[in-house]
C-alpha cells in the first residue's frame, strides 16, 4: 500500500485549499471527494474575491485543475467511510466505498457540514430562493417580500436584525413555536408581523418561492426568504480519532488546525459544526496544510 505524507478528506474550499498549500509544498498527497457539498444545490456563489457568481460545480472543476499541475496531488473521486489509527505505527489508514485502503502519516479532516430543515419542503427552494446566509444571497433578495422561518426567539430576532438592510418587507415565520414576550414585543414595535403556526406547505414553482400555507389556514405571498437550519457533522470521523470536543461540539484545535490528537488535522465548517464561507473555509484550509507541512518538516529534519 502507498504512503502518503497526508489524506485530505474533502475537496470543499477548505480540503482544495489545503490540498494546493501542500502540493506546492512538494507533499505527496491524496484527497478524496463525494460530491456531497452542500452548496451544490445553489446556482451561484458570492463574495469569494475574483469568483464573484460563479457556480460551485466551476468553483470545484476550476481547483481541481489546478491540483492538477502539481505531480504530488492524487485526487480520488470515492467517499471515505471508515478512518483508523495504528497507534504502534502512528500511521493512519482510511477506507472507501470502493474497498480500497490508503495510509498516511498525517489526515486533514475537511468533509464541511450539513444541513437538517425545520421543514422537509425547504429543500424544494434551498439555494434557489430559500437561504441561510444574508452575506451569501441577501443582495439577489434585496427588498423582496421575504419570510424568515426560525423556531426560537434567539434565531428570530438575529435573522431579522441582520436581513432589515437587504429588505425592510419581512414576515417572521416560528413554525409553531412560541416567541418570547420580550422579542415578540420587539416585533410588534417595529411592526414586523409573526405567524406562530405550524408551516403546512411551502408552495411556488421550480424552486421558486410564491406562497407559505399555514395551518391556521391563512396563506402569505413571498418571493424568498432564510431559514435557520441545524448544522451537523455528516460523519464521525473526529471522534473516532478521539479528538477532543468541547461543550458546544466545536473540535478543539491550536487554532491553526491541529486536533488533540496529533496527525490529525481539521479545515473548514466541520472543525465548527457550523457555517462559514468559501473564503474563510479556503482559508482555513491554507492554515491547516502549514500545519501539517511544519509537523512534517520538524519530524524530518
Ligand atoms: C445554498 C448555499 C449557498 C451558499 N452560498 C455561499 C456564497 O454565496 N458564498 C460563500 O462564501 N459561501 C456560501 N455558502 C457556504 C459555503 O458553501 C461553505 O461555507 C463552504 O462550502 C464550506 O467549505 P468546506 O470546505 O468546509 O465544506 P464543503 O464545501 O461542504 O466541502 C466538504 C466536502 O467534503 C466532501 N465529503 C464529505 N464527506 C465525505 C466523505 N466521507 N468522503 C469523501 N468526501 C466527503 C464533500 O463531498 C464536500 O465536497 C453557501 C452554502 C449553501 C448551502
Amino acid at each position: 500500500m502507498d504512503k502518503f505524507d497526508c489524506i485530505v478528506i474533502g475537496a470543499g474550499p477548505a480540503g482544495l485549499s489545503a490540498a494546493l498549500t501542500l502540493g506546492r509544498a512538494r507533499r505527496n498527497i491524496a484527497i478524496f471527494d463525494n460530491g456531497t457539498n452542500r452548496n451544490r444545490v445553489t446556482q451561484a456563489s458570492h463574495g469569494f474575491l475574483t469568483r464573484d457568481g460563479i457556480k460551485p460545480q466551476e468553483f470545484k472543476d476550476i481547483a481541481m485543475k489546478e491540483l492538477q499541475s502539481y505531480p504530488s496531488i492524487s485526487i480520488f473521486h470515492e467517499t471515505v467511510i471508515e478512518v483508523d489509527k495504528d497507534n504502534q505505527t502512528d500511521l493512519f489508514f482510511v477506507k472507501t466505498s470502493n474497498n480500497a485502503s490508503y495510509m498516511a502519516e498525517k489526515i486533514l479532516l475537511a468533509t464541511g457540514i450539513q444541513e437538517e430543515f425545520p421543514l422537509s419542503q425547504v429543500k424544494q427552494y434551498y439555494g434557489k430562493s430559500l437561504f441561510n446566509c444574508p452575506y451569501c444571497d441577501g443582495w439577489e433578495l434585496r427588498d423582496q417580500p421575504l419570510a424568515v422561518i426560525a423556531e426560537n426567539s434567539e434565531h428570530a430576532i438575529h435573522l431579522t436584525k441582520l436581513l432589515m438592510n437587504w429588505s425592510k418587507d419581512l414576515i417572521v415565520f416560528t413554525n409553531g413555536h412560541e416567541l418570547s414576550d420580550q422579542v415578540r414585543n420587539v416585533f410588534e414595535s417595529k411592526k414586523i408581523k409573526v405567524y406562530t403556526s405550524i408551516i403546512k406547505n411551502l408552495l411556488g414553482d421550480h424552486g421558486k418561492l410564491e406562497r407559505i400555507e399555514l395551518e391556521s389556514g391563512e396563506t402569505i405571498s413571498r418571493s424568498g426568504g432564510f431559514v435557520v437550519p441545524r448544522f451537523y457533522r455528516p460523519n464521525q470521523f473526529a471522534e473516532q480519532f478521539n479528538c477532543q470536543v468541547d461543550e458546544n461540539g466545536i473540535i478543539i484545535t491550536d487554532g491553526n488546525g491541529r486536533t488533540t490528537v496529533p496527525g490529525v488535522y481539521i479545515a473548514g465548517e466541520t472543525e465548527k459544526a457550523g457555517p462559514s464561507s468559501l473564503m474563510i473555509a479556503a482559508a482555513d484550509g491554507f492554515k491547516a496544510a502549514t500545519s501539517v507541512n511544519m509537523d512534517l518538516t520538524l519530524e524530518r529534519f
